[in-house]
């Protein structure tokens, strides 16, 4: 695996490549990675010449300082697992390569989808993710992004970046990848205790028992029961909904329109998010 740690080398080797014909898939990421990451390398190998990954914890995308100093670094490993992996390429800039002197951060009109759910709760959040995207896609200009479900919201915010810039990039959203447990897995979960990991999988058993259970009709029941469990066993819930497929809030389902389950909740103080389709 090639790792570029400066964005000139790597853009000029990109282009290259693309000039050559080889079709590149891009992985970003904030390093510490798992299985969830993982799977996302392997779609792009499967369907790409060449699969590049990202590490770079992007200070602009934490609302809270203290949430990006305690973030979990584990480079060597990272590699290890990239390596293993069948990565091509991995981009490992430092702060100043993604933000140089200078550097004016745009605000993005995304609408709606900045100011319900992350975007109400993680004020700037979303407009810290919409300028590292453009800044890598760039610096590593893919033709198609590789993304997870697991941030949902954050799929749908890439979505419409990549429309406003009118970039010819193409996404492909991957499956959340769990634990056995259920708990979907996150970079985050390295700070929980194994008690707090233990607690966290109720995040998962609640939206499938929404999913088993639900019934066309009123769906307030659902989301009060689904807060109320996650509150006694010492989650602060921050937000907990059944929407639509652009996550506008439902509170009665027709029995046929996709629905989708959405949660913020923390537990020992780490945030952790989820989302399961319901039908
Ligand atoms: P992060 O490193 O958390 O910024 O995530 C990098 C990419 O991996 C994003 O597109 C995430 O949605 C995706 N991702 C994170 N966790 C998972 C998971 N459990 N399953 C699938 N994709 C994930």
């Amino acid at each position: 695996m090639l790792i570029f740690k400066k964005s000139d080398l790597i853009t000029a080797f990109i282009q290259d490549q693309k000039s050559k014909g080889k079709a590149i898939g891009f992985v970003p990421t904030m390093g510490a990675l798992h299985e969830g990451h993982l799977s996302l390398i392997h779609n792009s190998i499967a369907s790409n010449q060449m699969t590049v990954c990202s590490i770079f914890v992007n200070p602009l995308q934490f609302n809270k300082a203290e949430d990006f100093e305690k973030y979990p670094n584990n480079i060597e490993k990272d590699i290890q697992m990239l390596e293993a992996s069948g990565c091509d390429v991995l981009f490992l800039p430092e702060k100043e390569d993604i933000y140089p002197t200078g550097f004016v951060k745009t605000n993005y009109d995304l609408g709606t989808l900045d100011h319900m759910w992350e975007g109400l709760h993680r004020p700037g959040h979303f407009q810290g993710v919409c300028n590292v995207v453009k800044r890598l896609l760039e610096i590593v200009p893919c033709d198609i992004l590789f993304l997870g479900r697991k941030d949902y919201q954050q799929c749908m915010v890439i979505n419409k970046l990549i429309d406003i810039l009118q970039l010819n990039v193409k996404i492909i959203i991957g499956d959340t990848i769990r634990e056995k447990s259920g708990l979907a897995m996150s970079s985050r979960n390295l700070r929980l205790s194994p008690e707090g990991l233990h607690k966290a999988t109720i995040i998962h058993q609640v939206m499938m028992d929404i999913q088993l259970k639900i019934k066309p009709g009123i769906t307030d029941v659902y989301t009060e029961n689904a807060i109320n469990q996650l509150s006694s066993n010492g989650f602060e819930v921050e937000y907990f909904s059944i929407t639509d497929n652009l996550l506008n809030p439902i509170t009665y389902w027709n029995g046929k329109d996709p629905i989708v389950c959405i949660v913020a909740a923390s537990i020992e103080g780490i945030r952790l998010i989820d989302n399961m389709s319901l039908n």
